[in-house]
This record gives structure tokens, C-alpha cells and sequence, in this order.
């Protein structure tokens, strides 16, 4: 009887929220819950991930996850265009802006992030950009119709993006970054230069190693001027200088914060408050944010599992990147700032062509700790493996980095709970699951049933053997 059935409000209807809804509608063995979200933003669900295809074509339906069937099907309510103000502990109710109440057994804070606004003089002006949502790219696209010159302050992911996009838009394109090379959280200096010449080579100017003082103009932007008092004429600035936990309506509720900002969750991403779990980009778990969609969609999946009574926890996953821009291959992955003083390292590299890849190990040669990869990546998977499942070397740790030029073809030996997609949080079971569910037979239907390579595309390679090897031999 749905009378019975105890509610569970979902702030935010983004990647997180929208994945806690799919995983808590699977682990609901008893069909206990009835879910109600809420979503500022005027459609449902998108892949935020995949937000740079806007910029060749693709429109804001392409990219949703769920169409509004989706949600009747499953009798989820869904509230578009309705943000959360406040919540109510002791009455266990939140406050929409317009006034609605709505009344929670169990609330999931998944409200995501923000881009964080340096302080300098000049973003109120008209042509100031962030890039973080589907209106977002209609402003930069409407700007880029009038505009010649880009500015992208940030040099890291979300700035390259940006950058490229601009590029693309036959617009004169400058990244500007404080450090003395682009991905500076990723790479290392040979790795940052290296890819500091092929983003100039593609025809991006980079200003490194210097600040913004100020974006100038009367009310429209004209430029940018840097610390040095050089000024970068623009008539469109993107800001990508990171972002900002979503995390107030915990702050006002007086749930506990992590010392870096972002609602403190536990391993079971239950906050101070038993009742309310918080997950993605405005949970903070041991004082970490994480940036990247697979922690948050770990996260979703423990919330969901918790109410599901099944046992799971979140454990801090190892960071793993790579750049979505179209012929750069660049990754890096677990840490990999340490100098010669405290790790080891093993290279193959090759700089007359661009490629560079570099392990860091512990001094005692028995764990990986991180690698960098640009030029030629296709060791990512392996060495994310490995990383993941406790970073124990191999043998040798060249088995892990194949010499420059030549193919590499490891056998990634998976078990069911390996992850193949991180983007959409995809394990090896998922696959075989929606193979014998579903009864397909093409890697492209389980690409479909499952979402796996359908954001940075990265892991398609492994999605067909993985799907391959479990059609043809049943393992
Ligand atoms: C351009 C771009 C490219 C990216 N590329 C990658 C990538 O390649 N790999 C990767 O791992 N990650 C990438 N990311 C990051 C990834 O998109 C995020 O980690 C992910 O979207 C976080 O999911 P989330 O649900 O926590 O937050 P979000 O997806 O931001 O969802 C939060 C939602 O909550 C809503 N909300 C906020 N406050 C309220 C409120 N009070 N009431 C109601 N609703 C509210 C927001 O409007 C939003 O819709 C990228 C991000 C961007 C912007």
C-alpha cells in the first residue's frame, strides 16, 4: 500500500541524485519506498560529463538520462524548476523557494557543485562565462556570434574543454594559468610542457605562470588584463578556476561539514544526521571532495544500497583522469606529485614525438602509486586496476607501461566487481547482467542497455572485449 511506504526526498536531480533513484528502485526488494526529487534545473537529469558536445550540435535531450516516462514508469515524482531552501530536522521536512513543503523519512542531499568565482574586478561584466550547464553553453554559443577573441582563465580540465570548444568556434583563443604548466593537478613539468606544446600547436595561446588582475570593459567585456599589465583583448571570458561544494542547506540544518567545505559523510554517506545521506560533488568524505562522476556515483549506490539493507560502503576511490579533447591523449591517475626524495620512478618516454609515461613507485619497489601518461595511454585501465585493487607491483613494473610505440595488450583479468566504465559507474557485472537480462549480443547494445563508454568514450575498448569474451565464452 503506497500509504505505507516511507518517503525519500532527493535534492538534486543531477548525475548523483539521478543515479541514487535508478540504484534505490533496484536494491527496493520490498518496494518499501516511494522517491520524490527535486531539481532546480529546468530539464531532468543530463550528462553533465558530456556537456562539450552541446558545442557540436548535439541538443539538451540528447543528453538525459531518463525522459519523463522513465519517472512515471517508475512513479518517481520529480519536480523540475524547484529548489530546496531549508530543511527541517526535527520535523524531517525541506522547503522549496516557493513556499512547498515536502515531508522526508529519509532525505539525500545531492546537490552537486559550483564554479568557484575568483575574486578580481570584472566577472559581473556581460560576455563573463562559467561552463557548467546546458544554459551555460547556450550563453558561450550566443556570445561566440559576435565575439573574436576568448579568454579561458584555468588551465585544467574543464579550461582545456572550454578552450578547445572556443577554438573550434573559429574564435582566437587564450588559456590563462597561474601555474607554470596546463594540468598542473594531473601532470608533472615534462608531462605539463609537452602538452603545453601540442595545445599551442592546435593553434591555443597559453599565457602560463601568471594571474589576472582584472576583466575589463564598460559593460560589455573588452579584455583581460594580466599582473604584468599586459592586455588580452576578449569579448567572451570563461571562468574555470574549480569549484565550490554545493553544501548551505546542510551548513544552515547544522549537519556536520568537512574542513575543506562539502557535507561530512561517513563510509555509509550518512551525514552527522542518520536520516540524511549526501552524495557527489556536495558530499566530503575523510575532509575529500571529489570533482569526478565515479565517486559520486559510488556514493549513490551506497545510499541506495544502505535504505536497500544491503551491505556496501564507500571507500575513497583513486583519482583518475583523463583529457576529452579529440587527439591529445593525456591521463594521469592515483598520486602523482611526489619528488625523487620520496618515491621511485619508471619512464618510457620519447619526447621527439610527444609521448611521456612515468610510474611512481614506493621505495621499497612493491607499490604503485600513481602514473602519468601523455602521447599514448592505452596502459589507463591496467594501471587504474591496479591501482584500485591495492597498488601491489607486478613482477617487473614495466609489465605495466608497454615501450613507446608499440601496441599494449595486457589481458585485464576482471572479476564481477571491477569497474570497466568510471564515468557511469559500470562494473563488469552490470555488463553481463544487462547481457543476460536483455539477451544482447553487440558491445553497441550493451553500450546502450548500460551507459558504459557513453560519456569520455575511454573504456570502450575494454566494454567490447569484456562484452565479447562474455558472449562467446560465457566468462
Ligand atoms: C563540462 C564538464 C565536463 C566534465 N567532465 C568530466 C569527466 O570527463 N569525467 C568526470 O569524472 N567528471 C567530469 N565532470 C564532473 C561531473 O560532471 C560531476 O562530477 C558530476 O556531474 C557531479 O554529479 P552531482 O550529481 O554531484 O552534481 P550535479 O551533476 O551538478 O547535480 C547537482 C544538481 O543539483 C541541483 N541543485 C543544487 N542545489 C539545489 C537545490 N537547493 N535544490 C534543488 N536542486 C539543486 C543542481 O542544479 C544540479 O542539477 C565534468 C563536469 C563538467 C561541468
Amino acid at each position: 500500500m503506497s500509504e505505507q511506504k516511507k518517503q525519500v526526498l532527493v535534492i538534486g536531480n543531477g548525475m548523483a541524485g539521478f543515479r541514487f533513484c535508478e540504484k534505490l528502485l533496484e536494491y527496493d526488494a520490498h518496494h518499501q519506498y516511494r522517491i520524490t526529487v527535486l531539481g532546480e534545473e529546468p530539464i531532468p537529469a543530463y550528462d553533465r560529463v558530456s556537456l562539450s558536445t552541446l558545442f557540436s550540435g548535439k541538443s539538451d535531450t540528447d543528453l538525459i538520462l531518463a525522459e519523463d516516462r522513465w519517472y512515471s514508469y517508475y512513479k518517481v515524482t520529480l519536480k523540475l524548476g524547484t529548489r530546496a531552501q531549508s530543511i527541517n530536522r526535527a520535523e524531517k521536512t525541506v522547503t522549496a523557494t516557493d513556499g512547498t513543503v515536502y515531508a522526508y523519512d529519509y532525505l539525500v542531499i545531492a546537490t552537486g557543485a559550483r564554479p568557484h568565482i575568483p575574486a578580481i574586478e570584472g566577472t559581473e561584466l556581460d560576455g563573463v562565462r562559467v561552463y557548467r550547464t546546458p544554459a551555460d553553453v547556450k550563453g558561450i554559443l550566443q556570445a561566440s556570434r559576435t565575439a573574436t577573441g576568448a579568454v579561458i582563465i584555468g588551465g585544467g580540465l574543464l579550461g582545456l574543454e572550454a578552450a578547445e570548444a572556443c577554438r573550434e568556434l573559429g574564435l582566437e583563443t587564450t588559456v590563462i594559468e597561474r601555474e607554470a604548466f596546463l594540468l598542473a593537478c594531473q601532470l608533472d613539468e615534462m608531462a605539463g610542457e609537452i602538452l603545453d606544446k601540442k595545445i599551442e600547436e592546435l593553434g591555443i595561446h597559453l599565457r602560463l605562470n601568471t594571474q589576472v588582475k582584472s576583466i575589463e570593459g564598460r559593460v560589455k567585456v573588452d579584455r583581460v588584463r594580466l599582473e604584468d599589465g599586459t592586455a588580452i583583448p576578449a569579448d567572451l571570458v570563461i571562468i574555470a578556476t574549480g569549484i565550490l561544494p554545493n553544501d548551505e542547506l546542510g551548513r544552515d540544518a547544522r549537519l556536520e561539514l568537512g574542513s575543506r567545505g562539502g557535507i561530512a559523510v561517513q563510509n555509509t554517506v550518512q551525514t552527522s544526521d542518520p536520516a540524511i545521506f549526501a552524495i557527489g560533488e556536495c558530499a566530503s568524505f575523510n575532509n575529500v571532495l571529489f570533482g569526478l562522476i565515479a565517486p559520486g556515483y559510488a556514493m549513490a549506490e551506497v545510499a541506495a544500497a544502505q535504505l536497500g539493507e544491503i551491505n556496501k560502503t564507500f571507500e575513497t576511490s583513486v583519482p583518475a583522469s583523463k583529457l576529452k579533447l579529440l587527439d591529445l591523449q593525456v591521463a594521469s591517475i592515483g598520486e602523482t606529485h611526489y619528488s625523487l626524495d620520496e618515491v621511485d620512478f619508471v619512464y618510457e618516454m620519447d619526447r621527439s614525438i610527444g609521448v611521456y609515461k612515468k610510474l611512481l613507485i614506493s621505495k621499497d619497489w612493491k607499490k604503485l602509486i600513481g602514473a602519468v601518461l601523455v602521447g599514448e595511454i592505452s596502459e589507463f585501465e591496467l594501471i587504474r586496476k591496479t591501482l584500485e585493487n591495492g597498488g601491489d607491483l607486478p613482477p617487473t613494473p614495466h609489465d605495466l607501461l608497454a615501450p613507446v610505440g608499440e601496441p599494449f595488450n595486457a589481458e585485464i583479468d576482471m572479476a564481477d566487481d571491477d569497474v570497466v566504465c568510471f564515468c557511469n559507474y559500470v562494473t563488469k557485472g552490470d555488463i553481463c547482467k544487462a547481457i543476460d537480462r536483455d539477451h544482447l549480443k553487440t558491445p553497441e547494445e550493451v553500450m546502450s542497455a548500460t551507459y558504459a563508454a557513453s560519456s569520455c568514450g575511454s573504456c570502450r575498448e575494454t566494454v567490447i572485449a569484456v562484452t565479447n569474451q562474455y558472449v562467446e565464452h560465457g566468462i
